[in-house]
């Protein structure tokens, strides 16, 4: 008989967790022809969430649970899920009821018996977002898929069931930097999308501020594409162009025209131009170094305080 392991990353859920539960739990007791079991990933919460876990577990022996020995995201608590799995088939699901366990029959048919590898929910609209949020989202998605050429956008999540073709090839990647999205796009495999309307949270608060929301961008961008490196050379050969094309202009108007050549606004706009991309290309050069040093120490993604 083959397992669905069901991976959920928690940090201060406790008011949606039960919910969560429940619901999922009876949608997995209908799917006829599979047993299956829930890993809990607690990421370091403090307020509840670990103790209704810890109850869920002793009442039932479907729930396993890891604890983190500190917040350490949600991409590690994706990771940590995974390698904890021991089913032939395993889904990500957030535990706000965002990702509706009604799409499980669905996505088991899919791997199961259509012959795809993997199948993704795609979410229809925003409903629980904000609109500014929705907007970068929105403009993110359209800069790194022209950046990085891979196949990602605002609707593809990581509520994907995949089987163990998947999970092996996801596990196998241990960077310590991880951006889920751009794994799941680099390992490929036949995938299907099943479509799903976007639905507010069942309770609780996002834990995405505007900032972390900036920084998993830049992250996601970082980690799969080095044009911005790239584009470094591109702006100062445009600025070289530029300059250039500025100095004959001023030579040609000095004899032409008895006009001055030097202008001291003129002098310091250039010069702060200069200096700025410069700044800027530092900054981005020293983002990878970064990367590349935090990716060296080759760091556990996670740390494991207690299992059950
Ligand atoms: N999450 C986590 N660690 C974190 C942040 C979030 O495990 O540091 C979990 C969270 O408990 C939820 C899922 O990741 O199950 C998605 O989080 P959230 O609903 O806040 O994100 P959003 O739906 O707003 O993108
Ligand atoms: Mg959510």
């Amino acid at each position: 008989m083959n397992k669905i392991s069901v991976i959920v990353p928690c940090y201060n859920e406790e008011e949606s967790l039960p919910m969560f539960y429940e619901e999922t739990a009876r949608v997995l007791r209908g799917i006829k022809g599979a047993e299956y079991e829930f890993v809990f990933v607690d990421d370091g919460s403090s307020d509840s969430t670990l103790n209704i876990i810890k109850n869920l577990a002793r009442e039932d022996e479907h729930v396993k649970y890891i604890v983190f020995s500190r917040n350490f995201g949600k991409e590690a608590g994706m990771y940590a899920g995974l390698f904890e799995a021991s089913g032939d088939y395993c889904v990500i699901m957030d535990a706000d009821l965002q990702h509706p366990p009604a799409l499980l029959p669905h996505m088991y048919q899919a791997v199961n018996e259509e012959g795809f590898d993997c199948c993704g929910g795609l979410r229809m609209g925003r409903e629980g977002d904000s609109k500014i949020r929705g907007l970068f989202s929105r403009a993110f998605y359209k800069i790194s898929k022209s950046l990085t050429h891979m196949e990602m956008s605002d609707g593809h999540g990581d509520f994907r069931m995949m089987n163990r073709k998947v999970v092996n090839a996801i596990l196998d990647m241990k960077e310590y930097n991880r951006y889920m999205k751009g794994l799941f796009s680099f390992v490929g495999f036949d995938t299907k999308w099943i479509e799903y309307e976007s639905v507010e949270r069942a309770a609780g608060k996002t834990k995405w501020s505007i900032k972390s929301l900036f920084s998993y961008a830049f992250e996601g961008i970082l980690s799969f594409s080095t044009m911005p490196l790239k584009a470094a050379g591109l702006a100062g050969v445009l600025l070289f162009i530029g300059g250039m094309i500025f100095m004959i202009y001023n030579l040609v108007r000095s004899i032409w025209a008895a006009d001055a050549v030097t202008d001291f606004d003129i002098i310091m706009f250039v010069v702060l131009m200069v200096s700025s991309m410069q700044m800027l290309f530092i900054y981005i050069l020293g983002a990878y170094m970064s990367k590349d040093y935090l990716e060296n120490k080759k760091r556990p993604i996670y740390i494991v305080k207690e299992r059950g």
